[in-house]
């Protein structure tokens, strides 16, 4: 695994990933570091004709318009490497395996993903063949998959080792051990709310916390991430 991961996403509207790209610190800090490379390739690049065109109607009749596969397959074989093993294109749509904090931690061990985000209608079933795999964030239909895209590098990138700044730990988190991750708390120590007919209710820290016995307070996460699973996420434990 090289030091850099290399995130390219094939799109129509690169201006999401360049935004993207600008308003978050820890991205920017990343790409400074050279531990990251997030790129937008733009398809109209890749379009037919003076008009770049890169859709066409569907074959059969339907409502809406359907990327080319002539044109996806310009765009990404543009951005094959030779060395296919360290290298994972990854088709977004709806159709797709369902995305997980595991397949963001296998992700994570290439050196450069390629992401396609579809638009309209979708694309030319073709394009599935030219493809690694596929995936989808959710069963529900998004209008692009730029935001798709977007989610999974990020779920991916800060599972890089230096991506997060030092005091940001992912090895305890949600679905790291197919647990949710423990109830967590700062100050105030009391915070107090008006309850309803104005009485004034008192929300504490629970007390162990506040013990500073290092033992005590990993069990008691350990039991709340259990029992928190087990109430809101069961299937989680199955597993
Ligand atoms: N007609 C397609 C279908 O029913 O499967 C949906 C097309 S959707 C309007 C346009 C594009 O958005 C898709 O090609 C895909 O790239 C992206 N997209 C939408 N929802 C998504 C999801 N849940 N996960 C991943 N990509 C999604």
């Amino acid at each position: 695994m090289s030091k850099k991961l290399s995130i390219k996403i094939i799109t129509l509207f690169p201006g999401f990933i360049t935004d993207f790209v600008e308003s978050f610190g820890i991205v920017k800090r990343a790409i400074k570091l050279k531990l990251l490379k997030l790129q937008a390739v733009n398809l109209r690049g890749f379009g037919l004709g003076q008009r770049q065109v890169v859709d066409d109607r569907p074959y059969g009749g339907g409502v809406g318009m359907v990327l080319r596969s002539d044109v996806l397959y310009k765009a990404i074989s543009k951005q094959r490497t030779a060395n296919r093993g360290k290298q994972r294109v990854v088709l977004l749509t709806p159709q797709g395996k369902q995305f997980q904090q595991s397949d963001a931690g296998r992700l994570a061990k290439y050196d450069e993903l390629v992401f396609v985000a579809g638009r309209y209608e979708g694309f030319d079933e073709r394009v599935r063949q030219f493809v690694d795999e596929e995936l989808s964030i959710g069963d529900f239909v998004l209008m692009g998959g730029e935001l798709p895209a977007l989610v999974i590098s990020e779920a991916v990138m800060r599972l890089r080792p230096g991506v997060l700044g030092k005091d940001e730990s992912v090895d305890k988190e949600s679905f790291s051990e197919n647990l949710l991750e423990y109830p967590q708390y700062t100050k105030p120590e009391v915070l107090r709310v008006k309850a309803k007919g104005k009485r004034v209710k008192a929300m504490r820290v629970p007390k162990v916390l506040l013990t500073g016995h290092h033992k005590k307070i990993n069990e008691w996460r350990h039991e709340e991430a259990l029992k928190r699973t087990k109430k809101r996420r069961p299937d989680l434990l199955q597993k």
